[in-house]
């Protein structure tokens, strides 16, 4: 059973890891964003709450995350554990999360900080495209898909999120990065938090992240309370 939480600012390539150490620890990624998107496309009253949110680079209500997301992790396939992307991005999100883990005997294990600076962020989201079936990560300049607009998987179109154009971008980096250290924050007294440099190229940082999953923890020897 082990529990991973990915955190990283928007574009700093949590959704291009995450499926690495899940293939690595042969558990499921539970990706938020992906959540949300889903219901968008579907429509449902989730996705038209969350749209109005998601295309202005704000975070969707704390509430609202976090029972969809707890919910998520409540469903059978994450019974031996998962990759967290994208949520908790609150402080509110982390300390619901510990709650409802501590509730069923389970802990977050690990948090893998992707570290990138916002300027870099703004320029490689420029870039970034995903594929319309499954949400597969590529960047134009530094992981283009083989087949150019197509994605390498699943043969789906690869596109542009509506909220990566750049005046989005900024208005997520500027909502969500305070959010985002609290979260770093909250990880790094509950001693689980471990971080890589994101700068580096997409294959070092997959080795240094896997390098550091298999590695025990030293920290972790201190005594660890969640937040209730
Ligand atoms: P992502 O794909 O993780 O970049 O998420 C896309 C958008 O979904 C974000 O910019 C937020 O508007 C929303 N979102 C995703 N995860 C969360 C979360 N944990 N809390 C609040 N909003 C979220």
């Amino acid at each position: 059973m082990t529990v991973v939480v990915l955190l990283g600012s928007p574009g700093a390539g949590k959704g291009t890891q995450a499926p690495v150490l899940a293939e690595h620890l042969e558990v499921p990624v539970l990706a938020s964003g992906d959540l949300l998107r889903s219901a968008v496309a579907n429509a449902t009253p989730l996705g038209r709450e969350a749209d109005r949110f998601m295309s202005r680079g704000q975070l969707v209500p704390d509430e609202t995350i976090v029972r969809v997301f707890l919910d998520r992790l409540e469903r059978d396939d994450a019974e031996g554990g998962a990759i967290l992307d994208g949520f908790p991005r609150t402080r509110v999100q982390a300390e619901a999360l510990d709650v409802a883990l501590s509730g069923a005997g389970r802990r977050v294990d690990r948090t893998i900080f992707i570290d990138v600076p916002t300027e870099d962020l703004v320029k490689r989201m420029a870039n970034r495209r995903i594929c319309t079936a499954n949400g597969h990560v590529y960047n134009l300049a530094s992981n283009p898909p083989r087949e150019p607009g197509l994605c390498d998987i699943d043969g789906s179109p690869i596109v542009q999120r509506p909220d990566d154009h750049e005046a989005t971008v900024r208005a997520r980096m500027r909502e969500q990065i305070p959010p985002l250290l609290e979260v770093v924050d909250h990880y790094r007294k509950a001693g689980v938090l471990q971080t890589v440099d994101g700068r580096e190229p997409i294959a070092e940082v997959s080795s240094r992240v896997l390098t550091m999953i298999d590695a025990p923890f030293a920290e972790m020897v201190a005594p660890w309370e969640p937040a209730t």
